[in-house]
């Protein structure tokens, strides 16, 4: 398996710290807002990343914060008049549920800033005892970049380079214009923890080291994130955690491109800035995560409608050829694989061959999904209701392996949109039970309205999507 390391810009095959095993640290968002589109891009990708390396196997730590102390989150609870934990609580919940629809796993661990000040005031204390952090006067405290002599080696800066267009503020009690905050001192109305230097709160780089030393060791196998990370947080994480620990920090660093919309940038001021609940009453959050999964995860994407709507309609071919594979399936005549049947599934094994090749050559997603299509219409081809059942398990099979390692769910059952769906199927009938006809009607024609049309059989009510 090769993976594009930021560290050294090229492919390299992939040698886990310890054999069968993948550590992987992925910097999470802050939580003082819904999470926007950009935010799910690295959660679809190396949740995608997670899942194939547990197909091929190993056992994945996946580690991903939620960074719920700042500057943003401290500025809306005092707009809002309420405390910080009670902003970062809500959003941290309302990511949860974003990460849901996508289909995004739980990580192993989701570890809160908050809740790990002990050992950032452990790891900063270390840095100062081997001379890498300085205390000033008001208790600041600074790392010392210059004293790490590979600073710049993530993201190919030179160091002289930086110096050039950095100045020291008048109010800065820094040593060089270089040196970042791990600890700073409280300022009136926000929150703040005891340190030995002074009541404060931790400066964000610093989280990560010690999040990623605490529950993945000093040597990571992966360390990932959207690519505006390498500098400065993840150069500042290497200077951290590698002064601290004396070894190498991550074997791979992982970047994804940036999301764009209508080739712009995305950003509130332009007004084309999306969360993804938005997204989510338009789409089922499956067609996002589709979306993401077919551009490679290193290029910019562009969002824009048509190309979700491309997506929607690409999802939904998977999804009905699963569906209809699963009823013939279902309806088949037992028996041994016949040779004929024995040929077909070589050739739908071919497609399985080309999808992990793609995964194996960095994680080409774009060409995974490419591979899905041809073993679909391979399906579509070649599923008939003649065929065994023991073949036709054997075609879902391969597909639903595809689809898994992808994430996309294929059982309209278990889809975020559908259980909405049968939820209002259900009240419909309790509704005509009841004999409140006004509103199953109303019930009806809001399903038409969403392209739902409700056929009532002798096993009860069907829907399908017009
Ligand atoms: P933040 O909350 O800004 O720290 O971002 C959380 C994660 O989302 C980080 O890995 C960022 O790199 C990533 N991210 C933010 N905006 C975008 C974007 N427009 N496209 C892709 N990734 C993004
Ligand atoms: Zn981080």
């Amino acid at each position: 398996m090769k993976i594009y390391n930021t560290l050294s810009r090229t492919k390299e095959e992939f040698v886990p710290v310890q054999e069968g095993k993948v550590s992987m640290y992925v910097c999470g968002p802050t939580v003082y807002n819904l999470i926007h589109i950009g935010n799910a891009r690295p959660m679809i990708i190396f949740d995608t990343v997670r899942r194939y390396m547990e197909y091929k196997g190993y056992d994945v730590n996946y580690v991903s914060n939620f960074t719920d102390v700042d500057d943003k989150i401290i500025a809306k609870a005092i707009a809002e008049g309420v405390s910080a934990s009670e902003i970062s609580e809500k959003y941290i919940a309302e990511c949860k549920k974003d990460m849901e629809g996508m289909n995004v796993k739980p990580a192993t661990t989701h570890p809160l800033a908050t809740q790990e000040i002990d050992g950032m005031i452990k790891m900063i204390r270390t840095l100062i005892d081997k001379g890498y952090a300085y205390v000033v006067e008001d208790g600041t405290v600074y790392y010392r970049t210059r004293k790490f002599t590979e600073y710049g080696k993530l993201s190919k800066k030179n160091i002289d380079d930086l110096e050039a267009g950095k100045r020291i503020a008048v109010e800065e009690q820094k040593e060089d214009a270089l040196d970042f905050v791990l600890w700073k001192p409280k300022k009136e109305g926000e929150p703040y923890w005891e340190s030995p230097w002074c009541q404060g709160r931790p400066g964000w780089h610093i989280e990560c080291s010690v999040m990623a030393k605490k529950y993945l060791g000093d040597e990571i196998d992966i360390h990932a994130g959207g690519e505006d990370l390498i500098f400065p947080h993840h150069e500042n994480e290497i200077a951290q955690s590698e002064a601290a620990n004396g070894k190498p920090f991550a074997k791979y660093w992982m970047h994804n491109g940036f999301l764009n919309i209508d080739n712009r940038k995305m950003s509130k001021s332009l007004g084309n800035f999306f969360t993804v609940r938005d997204i989510s009453e338009k789409y089922d959050l499956q067609v996002l995560r589709f979306f993401m999964l077919s551009a490679h995860y290193r290029s910019p994407l562009n969002f824009s409608a048509d190309l979700m709507e491309a997506s929607r309609h690409g999802l939904e071919r998977i999804v009905t050829a699963a569906e209809r594979l699963r009823e013939l399936t279902a309806s088949a005549a037992e028996g041994q694989i016949t040779e004929q049947e024995r040929t077909l599934l070589e050739e739908a094994e071919g497609f399985v061959k080309k999808f992990e090749a793609a995964m194996e050559d960095d994680f080409n997603t774009a060409d995974g999904v490419a591979a899905i299509f041809e073993l679909v219409k391979f399906i579509n081809s070649n599923g008939k209701a003649e065929q065994t059942k023991a073949f036709l398990a054997e075609l879902e099979k391969r597909l639903a392996l595809m689809c898994d390692i992808m994430g996309i769910i294929t059982e309209k059952k278990e889809r975020g949109l559908d259980k909405e769906i049968e939820a209002l199927i259900a009240e419909r009938q309790a509704a005509r039970k009841e004999k409140n006809f006004a509103r199953a009607d109303e019930i009806r024609d809001q399903l038409l309205a969403q392209g739902i049309v409700l056929e009532d059989t002798r096993e009860g009510v069907k829907w399908k999507r017009v």
